[in-house]
């Protein structure tokens, strides 16, 4: 395998612990900030350093169509691509071709869909999708699934469901015959523009899960280091796992059905992966069914083993299913509420294209340490957005997922303390979600 989970500290169902990658280490539960192409929309890569992020995942979709695997790959993969040096997970492509409608057509061998960009014809199976992902080259890649549509009938999701399991054989099959070909397959390659590979992320660095033990002689080196420095192949390589291949994770279906979703997770298990994702939830379902069918599902997946819940969610929802047990978690809603001009903070949500805000002087959130809650006026951020100008959706965009980010270290904090951690009464993150 080419991670290494270790559990630090487990209260009834929540635990912390830490992930190790080929690229870096990762104290879970961890929300991973989506660059769909290679980027997190409005966030420089070393801003996303500063801010904590440990992982962010990409969409081997969009990464297929534009620019294609085979440039990614040359320039050694996803990290070298975009000079990021800590950890990188990709989709299958799965979801978002599911998410293509009427674009797609769906067949044993695999599906057959049409560019969004420019309605051309491509063709997806578990091997090709394996295949795009070993050249894309993230630390943790994902088994091609069939998401199942909400609502769905018993037979369409048995099917489904059936589907999936024999996707995530043929999956498995084909990337342990090629995961040798990932680009980095000779260890991580240092990029020849970013010096600054062994700052700490600041969520590492204040946890007290236990994380930063391992991070003090790491700290300790990059201390004493000019910050033009150029890194060392070894240095750009801690902390890492011993063995330097891609993990594939195998994912759950099995609609919303209860029964389902055990044989489905038990299927799974049997072809036997370093790690477990749940998918096909947040597909229209109401948020308690999303909530039964998590609790449910992770009944049956291991405990020694990451769980992942994919595409969730609000910031409550990630605290819900932290404290459920859930150990990863990505989504859009940060960085796309943030475009719309929804942001998140200590005291619940705020619309700041409002005109309440225009002569308003204080911060975004008085209780947030980011960098825009340092510097900038509420009147500021209001007088960007009502001005349509790029900077309020950067600006925007680093606050939520400075929200995020710091919320997944308290809760961090509170289960090494043997606590739960939750919002004030009234944050009210849920309601009014629609953008
Ligand atoms: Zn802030």
């Amino acid at each position: 395998m080419a991670i290494d989970f270790s559990i630090r500290k487990a209260n009834s169902r929540a635990r912390t612990g830490r992930l190790l990658t080929p690229h870096a280490e990762i104290a879970t539960p961890v929300f991973m900030p989506v660059g769909t192409v290679a980027s997190v929309k409005g966030v420089p890569q070393d801003t996303l350093e500063e801010l904590g992020a440990q992982v962010i995942l990409g969409n081997t979709y969009h990464l297929y169509l534009r620019p294609g695997v085979e440039t990614v790959r040359r320039m050694g993969g996803l990290h070298g691509f975009m000079s990021w040096r800590r950890a990188i997970l990709t989709d299958s492509g799965g979801f978002q071709v599911f998410s293509l409608n009427e674009l797609r057509k769906v067949s044993e061998a695999g599906v057959t869909f049409r560019s969004h960009l420019d309605g051309s014809s491509h063709f997806f199976s578990p091997e090709s999708a394996m295949e795009a992902q070993i050249g894309l080259g993230a630390d943790i890649i994902m088994a091609f699934d069939e998401c199942t549509e909400y609502p769905a009938d018993q037979v369409r999701m048995r099917e489904s469901m059936e589907m999936t399991a024999r996707w995530a054989a043929r999956s498995k099959k084909y990337f342990e015959e090629h995961k040798q070909e990932v680009p980095w397959k000779n260890g991580p390659q240092p990029s020849a523009f970013s010096p600054q590979q062994n700052q700490i992320p600041r969520s590492a660095r204040n946890d007290n899960d236990g994380a930063s033990r391992d991070d003090s002689a790491a700290e300790l080196r990059s201390a004493g280091q000019p910050r033009a420095a150029v890194p060392t192949l070894s240095e750009a390589a801690a902390p890492t796992c011993s063995e330097q291949t891609q993990s594939l994770f195998g994912i759950v279906q099995g609609g919303m059905d209860r029964v389902l979703r055990k044989e489905s997770a038990e299927r799974t298990i049997e072809i036997g992966f370093p790690g477990y994702a749940i998918g096909g939830l947040s597909v229209g379902e109401p948020r308690e069914l999303t909530r039964e069918i998590v609790e449910s599902t992770l009944e049956h997946l291991p405990k020694d083993k990451p769980r992942y819940l994919m595409g969730v969610g609000t910031p409550e929802e990630i605290v819900e299913y932290a404290n459920l047990g859930i150990d990863m978690m990505d989504c859009v809603l940060p960085t796309r509420a943030a475009r719309h001009g929804l942001l998140f903070t200590s005291e619940g949500k705020v619309s700041i294209k409002q005109a309440r805000y225009a002569q308003d002087q204080g911060p975004l959130d008085p209780n947030c340490g980011c960098r825009v809650c340092q510097r900038y006026s509420r009147a500021y951020l209001r007088h960007l957005y009502a001005s349509n100008e790029v900077l309020a959706q950067v600006l925007n965009t680093i606050h939520n997922l400075s929200f995020y980010l710091d919320t997944m270290q308290r809760v961090r904090h509170s289960i090494s303390l043997g606590e739960e951690y939750r919002f004030l009464p009234g944050a009210g993150f849920d309601r009014d979600l629609e953008l």
